[in-house]
């Protein structure tokens, strides 16, 4: 697989893909992203998840999950159109009102977030799949769902760490992930037909048809609790504005990494840091491109 071609972009790369919104522009043509993330457990999974996005740029965040999460999301961004969902419902999309969907983040691995996740794969608009919805697609128990996702039409996006990507992956441990990054993330995408985002020292991003590509970005300083969350909003933001799967993947991790650098020049940086680093690396871009 070393040979095989690699891409390592640069800033006028990533400002020539991303989105300008037009005098024409509203708020439905900019995108609707829908946030299926959360749980009553892990209420800051959501808000970080739409912070990302909303700082990202989209047309519309639609969040829906427990009562007491929508209120917690609420209070951080009141922009976003929020709905309590109750697990059975969690399955209604609104089919045509949403143009990208994340699912997954704190979001648990109940069988109603299952259904959830069997409901959003149905779906014809592009997916990002992170973290609990990671996990209710591996093993025996996650079969189902994984050929759910082999079987869909629409563009989807994983967005595993090292060990998560195991998992999906079930014959190799985390350290084999962590030292062949490359050839696991491709072996992914083959296996599941769709495109993948490895996150963690260097994230790489691989597809089934194409080059894989390397994000020059980042900081370990990114190794903190929540990080991927926001990361996760990001890229869904990008995929609501319609930038095709990769090009999201790399556009959103190329910023969630430059976010992390710029905020605090070298210091530690929260997960809640970088959605002020965003617009800090998105304004970077603009004028570097
Ligand atoms: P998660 O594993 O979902 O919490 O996401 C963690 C985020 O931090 C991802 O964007 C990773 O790429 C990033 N990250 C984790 N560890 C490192 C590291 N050692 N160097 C650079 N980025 C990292
Ligand atoms: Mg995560």
């Amino acid at each position: 697989l070393p040979g095989a071609s690699v891409l390592r972009p640069q800033p006028v790369d990533i400002a020539g893909l991303l989105p300008t919104p037009g005098a024409e522009a509203d708020k439905y043509r900019r995108g609707v992203l829908a946030v299926r993330a959360g749980s009553d457990r892990f209420r800051g999974a959501a808000v970080l998840a739409v912070g990302g996005a909303l700082r990202t740029g989209v047309g519309m965040v639609r969040y829906g999950g427990p009562e007491r999460v929508v209120d917690q999301v609420l209070a951080r961004w009141p922009e976003t159109v929020a709905a309590v969902l109750d697990p059975r419902q969690s399955t209604d999309l609104e089919p045509g009102r949403v143009a990208a969907v994340v699912v997954g983040p704190g979001r648990g691995t109940d069988p109603g977030d299952a259904d959830e996740l069997d409901a959003v794969l149905d779906s014809d608009v592009p997916v990002l799949v992170d973290a609990d919805g990671l996990t209710l697609m591996s093993g025996e128990t996650g079969r189902d769902l994984a050929d759910r996702v082999r079987e869909r039409s629409a563009p989807t996006l994983l967005t595993p760490h090292a060990g998560e990507l195991a998992r999906l992956l079930g014959d190799v441990t985390r350290e084999d992930v962590e030292v062949r990054r490359l050839e696991h993330a491709r072996r992914a995408a083959r296996s599941f037909g769709c495109a993948v985002l490895l996150k963690g020292s260097t994230t790489v991003i691989a597809h089934p048809d194409g080059p894989s590509v390397v994000n020059p970005t980042g900081t370990p300083l990114l190794a903190s609790a929540g990080t991927g969350d926001v990361l996760s909003g990001a890229v869904g933001a990008l995929l609501a504005s319609g930038v095709p799967v990769v090009e999201a993947a790399l556009c959103g991790a190329y910023l969630h990494g430059r976010a992390a650098e710029l905020v605090h020049g070298g210091a530690p940086v929260s997960a809640s840091d970088l959605l002020h680093g965003l617009p800090l690396a998105l304004a970077e871009v603009r004028a570097d491109g």
